[in-house]
């Protein structure tokens, strides 16, 4: 669609919202902002004279939840699976494919993705979430939004903002300074809202420097609203302003829809504080015909936009739910390249480990996110189903050839689950005692970790060989770790997120007593480490993790050579360069990379990290294969927060483009030049 053509239907959802705010009388305003329908959860309330339906919702990210659609569903592998796949294009398609579903089973609006950054490994959200580093989180966020929206169901970002741990998610108050704040937490937020047009967004239950993000005019309307241009609707979390009572603070920061049932939008109190001036109605305008704005967007108020012609098929939903799982999954250890199981050389494979034969999908498991999907492949089922019966699958590693073990968490509360965060970094001491004893009894011990978030690894790790990170990997996960393991699919993934040592080596852990994690007395969490959060910590700190982020390992091996960067000198926020390389699959079999660009500009008067991803590209290569490879760097990612000027601004120096295969394996670098902006 051409840029004129996208204006003109702007104007025109603007003129019929107008025209539609104007039918509506002061009362019917009033139940649009909130739920007033005991029977669901998920609905907002419908106006019957003027035709306006309810906006049926349903949770995300990992497909169509079950407790808000009561519906079976494509269950994906967890969304840190998905950042884990580098690949843009996978995102846009599980976007479209929950798109379709939602909209199958009749609802418009799709409450994910959640983008909020990983900044402690103990979050029990953090499977839900993409990232540690923003670049990455808005890179897969965006297609995945776009995919979403295509299919005529909005988008809902959340957390926004800072709403990054569980334990008292809903008291807590994040104590951040504004570069950090903007640097980090609100970027992908700022770059998706600019990017993909998000229909809307929800706000977080933890409040930032002291208020609640729902009466906080500054950051709702002067930055997401006025400085990013969202024009889309917020909402609240579920029952977030369960501790508020002002309905005219509340409109004006711009809260649209108070969910699942009025608090602060309880029509007494609006009736009340409309009649004493609190509010115009004007102000009251605004929030409702941003709400309205989505009834037209997704044509459920035209029902011929409204046909469900051409959204595609959704038979194909599970195979795509594998192929993501397959290049999510991470190789972190491979010793003696013990992996891909040689067919001809394994007549007995040991199978052990909690979570061999565990069916992730069940309602609420996890949290708001659970998928019930109409089947689930366990790891058990998809290695018999794999192996054909020609490999004897038994439960003793002394007398296997391979021993492999499913260990790792699951969404049990205070495991990898909503409303607490992790009980523990390390494995529950009976998991780590069985790997070390079956290391004992059969040298080739394989750990398949099934987790949504980083393991401590200290007390076992050297002593098995190989180690697989396979997350959540969703209804077909059974089929896609098998096909790993006897290398139908050679594993491509890379750490969204670093894998420390210990866990007082991450950066919210790092700091004395409860200050920076889970917070002080007063339920401060004070974000001490500031920018340097995930690997922008360990580097600049020097510390060595067990994985760093970026790393992943490959059944080959690939080459990098002849970087070439086609501008070297960068003069405004606008610009863009290219970095090419040429790369080799230098290995035996197929292949593919993920290429990363990081900046570093240590010399700068401006204080930065040691280093920032700024671009990525993956590449599929055919043994001895060399392919030319292009990786955009946009200008503005080389950017930093001006907490003085309260703006984003190039800093002027020199910057290293670092080319490589993890943010600590560099291969070819080139100096550019910035100039200030
Ligand atoms: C979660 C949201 C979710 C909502 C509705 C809340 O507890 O934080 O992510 O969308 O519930 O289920």
């Amino acid at each position: 669609m051409s840029v004129t053509s996208t204006k003109n239907k702007d104007l025109d959802i603007h003129s019929k919202v107008e025209q539609l705010v104007r039918k509506l009388t002061l009362e019917e305003k009033f139940l649009l902002l909130s739920n007033h329908n005991e029977q669901s959860a998920f609905s907002s309330t419908p106006i019957g004279r003027l035709g306006i339906p309810s906006l049926e919702m349903t949770d995300g990210p990992l497909g169509v939840s079950w407790h808000s659609s009561n519906r079976r569903g494509t269950r994906f592998p967890a969304t840190i699976c998905l950042s884990a796949t580098w690949d843009r294009n996978l995102s846009q398609l599980m976007g479209e494919a929950i798109g379709r579903e939602a909209r199958e089973a009749g609802k418009r609006l799709l409450l994910a993705p959640g983008v909020n950054i990983h900044r402690t490994p103990l979050n029990g959200r953090t499977f839900e979430y993409m990232s540690e580093d923003p670049y990455l989180t808005k890179e897969i966020a965006i297609p995945y939004v776009r995919g979403v929206q295509k299919q005529g169901v909005g988008a809902c970002l959340k957390h926004f903002a800072a709403n990054n741990q569980e334990t008292n998610r809903r008291t807590s108050s994040s104590e951040i300074d504004e570069r950090t704040l903007h640097e980090i937490y609100l970027r992908p937020f700022k770059e998706i809202v600019q990017e993909a047009e998000p229909w809307s967004i929800m706000g977080s239950y933890n409040k930032i420097n002291g208020k609640y993000v729902y009466e906080n005019t500054h950051l709702l309307r002067r930055v997401l609203m006025k400085e990013w241009g969202f024009d889309g609707f917020v909402l609240t979390d579920w029952d977030a302003t369960e501790y508020m009572h002002d309905a005219a603070i509340c409109i004006k920061s711009g809260l649209s829809l108070e969910m699942p049932r009025p608090h602060c939008y309880r029509l007494e109190l609006l009736r009340a504080s409309f009649e004493k001036g609190e509010f115009t109605e004007s102000m009251l305008d605004d929030v409702v015909g941003r709400f309205l704005r989505i009834f037209f967007l997704t044509g459920i108020l035209t029902p011929k936009e409204n046909s469900d012609d051409k959204r595609g098929d959704s038979t194909q939903h599970p195979s795509l739910a594998r192929r993501i799982a397959e290049e999510g999954l991470v190789l972190l250890k491979n010793d003696r390249m013990l992996l891909p199981l040689r067919l001809q050389k394994t007549r007995r494979i040991a199978l052990l480990g909690p979570n061999l034969d565990v069916k992730f999908g069940r309602p609420q498991y996890g949290g708001s996110s659970a998928v019930v999907p109409p089947y689930e492949i366990t790891p058990l089922q998809g290695i018999r189903e794999r192996s054909e019966g020609n490999i004897d699958l038994v439960n003793d590693a002394s007398n296997a050839d391979i021993a492999v073990i499913f260990a790792g968490l699951n969404h049990d509360k205070g495991k990898d689950s909503e409303s607490e965060d992790r009980e523990s970094f390390d494995l529950p001491q009976d998991q780590a005692e069985l790997i070390k004893k079956t290391a004992q009894d059969n040298a080739d011990t394989i750990v398949i970790l099934i987790s949504g978030s980083p393991i401590g690894m200290e007390d076992w790790l050297r002593e098995v060989p190989t180690v697989l990170e396979a997350w959540y990997p969703g209804m077909e996960g059974g089929r896609a770790i098998a096909n790993v393991l006897f290398g139908d699919v050679n594993p491509s993934g890379k750490l969204p997120i670093t894998f420390p040592r210990r866990l007082r080596d991450s950066p919210a852990h790092s700091g004395k007593g409860n200050r920076t994690y889970p917070g002080d007395e007063n339920l401060k969490v004070h974000y001490e480490e500031g920018i340097n959060v995930g690997y922008r910590f360990f580097d600049t700190m020097s510390i060595e993790p067990n994985f760093p982020f970026g790393f992943g390992m490959s059944y080959t091996s690939f080459e990098y050579q002849k970087l070439r960067v086609d501008k070297k000198r960068i003069k405004s926020m606008k610009d863009h360069l290219v970095v090419s390389i040429d790369i080799t699959n230098s290995g035996p079999v197929n292949g593919s990379e993920v290429i990363q660009v990081y900046a570093s500009q240590n010399q700068s008067e401006v204080q930065r990290p040691l280093r920032e991803l700024v671009g990525f590209e993956k590449i599929m290569l055919r043994p001895r294969q060399t392919s030319s490879l292009s990786v955009t760097v946009q200008a503005k990612d080389l950017a930093y927060y001006d907490d003085e000027k309260h703006r984003w601004r190039l800093a002027a120096g020199e910057v290293e483009l670092h080319v490589g295969s993890s943010s600590r394996c560099d291969f070819l670098s080139e100096t550019i030049v910035c100039y200030e902006d």
